[in-house]
This record gives C-alpha cells, sequence and structure tokens, in this order.
C-alpha cells in the first residue's frame, strides 16, 4: 500500500539555491513541454507523447547548458506531470465538464515543487537529494529505507518539506465488512449529519480567521519594498497555511471515521451544494449576524471535494466504496412517506412533513434520503453485473 509522508526539510543556504535552480528548471520544462504539445496539436492536430517529449529535454539541454544543472530525473517527471494534468483534461472533457485547460506554471505561485521519481536514501535525520546532497529534515524514520517511491521536494510559505510516498508492501488493509450504509448531507446547520442521526459540528475557525484578517490589515500599513513588509507576507502565508492544514486535519479524522462503512453515499458536488448555505430560511434582515458563521463554513465548503477524495481512497482500501448520488430534492423531500415539498423544511435545521406529520432534524433527514438513494443504485449495479 502506498502512503504518503511529509517531512520538514532544513536545507542550508547554497542547499535552498541549489532547490531554487530545481524549481525554475522543472517549471521550465513542465511549461515548454506543454507549449510545444499544445502547439504541435493546433498545428498538426497530432498529440505528443510523454516519452517524446521526454526525448526532446536532450535538445533542449544542447540549447541551454543550465538544464543540465538539474536532476535529469526529475525533469523527466515534470514532463509526465504535464502529461497526466493534460489526459486528465481531456477525460473530462469527455464527460462533458468544462475544465480549464492545463495551465503553465508561474514563479509566481505562492507554492513551488518538483519531484523525484526514484528511490532516495535517508540516514538517521538526513534525507538525500540527488544534486542538493543530505539535507536535514524532521520526522524521517528508519522504516522508510528502502521503501521510498517518490519524494517531492515543496516550498510553501518559506518552509521546506518532502512529501515522500512509500510503499509498505503491505496489500490489505483490515477490510471492514459491517455490511453498513450510511449516508452524508453537506448540511447547513451542522457540517455533516449522517443518515445514523448523527450531528458533526464543524471546527471553529473564528480565532484564526480574526488572526488572518489582521495580517492583511499589517500587510496593507507596510510599505511596499520594505523588510517588515516581506515579514508581513510571510506572517500572512504562514497564517494562511495554518488555516489550511486545521481543515485538512479534521476531513482526515472525518474520512478515517466514515470509512469504516462499507458503502458510504454522498451527494454529488455541484451548483445546488454551492448554495446551500444560502437556502435553507429565507435571509432575515440580520444577516451580518451570520456572516462570520458562514465564512467559517466556507473553509469547509471548499474542502468538501478533499473530503470525498480522501473518502474514496479510505473506503476502497477497506473492501467499502463510496458512491455519489445526485442532489436533486434530498432536502425537500420526506424520508418516510416520500412527500416532496419545499415547505417541509420549516427551517435550516427543522423538517415537517406536510403529508404525514413526520418531523426530524432536517440534514439527518437528507442524509436518510441520500443513503436510500445510494442503495437502490448499488443494489442495481450490483445486479447488472451479476
Ligand atoms: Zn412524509
Amino acid at each position: 500500500m502506498l502512503k504518503a509522508v511529509k517531512v520538514r526539510l532544513y536545507p542550508t543556504k547554497v542547499q535552498q539555491e541549489i532547490i531554487a535552480s530545481q524549481f525554475g528548471t522543472c517549471r521550465y520544462i513542465y511549461n515548454r513541454s506543454l507549449a510545444l504539445r499544445k502547439f504541435v496539436f493546433e498545428r498538426y492536430g497530432k498529440t505528443l507523447a510523454a516519452h517524446d517529449l521526454i526525448k526532446r529535454i536532450a535538445v533542449l539541454k544542447k540549447r541551454h547548458p543550465w538544464l543540465k544543472d538539474a536532476d535529469s530525473q526529475a525533469l523527466q517527471q515534470s514532463v509526465r506531470h504535464m502529461d497526466e494534468a493534460y489526459r486528465h483534461f481531456f477525460r473530462r472533457v469527455k464527460k462533458g465538464d468544462t475544465p480549464g485547460f492545463p495551465r503553465f506554471k508561474s514563479k509566481h505561485h505562492s507554492r513551488q515543487s518538483y519531484q523525484y521519481p526514484q528511490r532516495i536514501r535517508i540516514d538517521g535525520s538526513k534525507v538525500y537529494l540527488p544534486k542538493v546532497g543530505w539535507v536535514k529534515a524532521k520526522g524521517l524514520r528508519p522504516e522508510f529505507a528502502g521503501k521510498i517511491k517518490t519524494v517531492t521536494v515543496s516550498l510553501e510559505a518559506y518552509r521546506y518539506h518532502a512529501a515522500i510516498l512509500i510503499d509498505d508492501g503491505i496489500e490489505t488493509v483490515e477490510p471492514s465488512h459491517n455490511g453498513q450504509t450510511v449516508g452524508l448531507d453537506m448540511g447547513v446547520a451542522a457540517v455533516v449529519a449522517d443518515s445514523e442521526g448523527v450531528i458533526v459540528d464543524p471546527i471553529d475557525f473564528e480565532r484564526e480567521l480574526l488572526k488572518l484578517r489582521k495580517c492583511h490589515q499589517r500587510l496593507s500599513r507596510k510599505q511596499k519594498g520594505s523588510k517588515n513588509r516581506q515579514k508581513a507576507k510571510m506572517r500572512l502565508s504562514k497564517q494562511n497555511l495554518r488555516i489550511a492544514n486545521m481543515r485538512k486535519d479534521f476531513l482526515h479524522k472525518l474520512s478515517t471515521r466514515y470509512s469504516e462503512n462499507q458503502v458510504v453515499v454522498v451527494e454529488e458536488l455541484n451548483v445546488k451544494n454551492m448554495t446551500k448555505s444560502a437556502k435553507g430560511t429565507e435571509e432575515k434582515p440580520g444577516r451580518n449576524i451570520r456572516a462570520k458563521s458562514d465564512l467559517n463554513r466556507s473553509i469547509l465548503k471548499n474542502g468538501w471535494g478533499m473530503f470525498f477524495e480522501m473518502l474514496n481512497y479510505k473506503t476502497a482500501r477497506r473492501g467499502g466504496r463510496l458512491v455519489k448520488v445526485p442532489p436533486e430534492h434530498t432536502s425537500q423531500a420526506c424520508n418516510v412517506c416520500g412527500h416532496v415539498s419545499k415547505e417541509n423544511r420549516k427551517s435550516q435545521s427543522h423538517f415537517k412533513c406536510g403529508a404525514c406529520g413526520h418531523t426530524a432534524n432536517a440534514d439527518v433527514n437528507a442524509a436518510k434520503n441520500i443513503r436510500d438513494r445510494g442503495m437502490t443504485g448499488y443494489n442495481a449495479s450490483q445486479q447488472t453485473a451479476a
């Protein structure tokens, strides 16, 4: 099984410079091969494969000798990444989506990275990065040795990290066949409500958001080009990273918990989900009171895609499965009698069926509808498979 571990790196000044030039050359190769592929496709209607583009690197090296300073494996890897992005793009076009065309990588992007696609040595608290040398690291464990598949070096918020992909050679994880199917509703009043009636409260980002606002204010007061502005910028990006990490942590815990079920059913993400916080009860004049919690919620809402990915691989590795169902009317339908009406939803959290009088927490009622929808779909697809 593949596992990713992130360790902090502490490169020396000289090593930092080498890493910076690796970022630059890998980005250059990524952009060059993307441009070439685009050009050849538009001009000749032909698609260059990744190995054709990798061969081109040698030609480029003759023209630009500085490319030789970079690790050639890492350069090839950035071509493969570009290829992946490109193919992912066409897969989505085929499915009828309108994704953005693969973008050129910018020097000014807040996160810089490159990847070594080979086994990399570690020794105690040091990791050997080709062309860079032995770099001090925190979080390495002796058991990583010999199991490393790829290493991604990144710089974000002035911190260096290595994301190490490890193959632990263990093929199966403890399978979960508890036979349970659970539906999850990304609720209005709660972050997640499940069909068992559990309501998960959101984590409170308010203090962190307040700090973030202060970081923004401080930055805006600093003079352009000054050392202090540089420092304020650093604080701001650190705070952003902190919030992102808190969210990731929360979603990891939540997805681990729900992956114990055999089947987890969620709604497909779409426009309805995105505007969900705006409905429920009609907007009242005292909207500002809700503004803060809206912001809090929007942070989590933007993480749903990530949450579903986590759920997907976590259920899969335990022998379970994630099912996505269309979201139409899941919040307006009565789970007992099936009656659908806007009137059923009395408020954000209160559901009362106009036909049979069934009352419930609105998000839990929705989660049950989602579960039932997933179960019918799931059974149907199993039958056709048999
Ligand atoms: Zn009813």
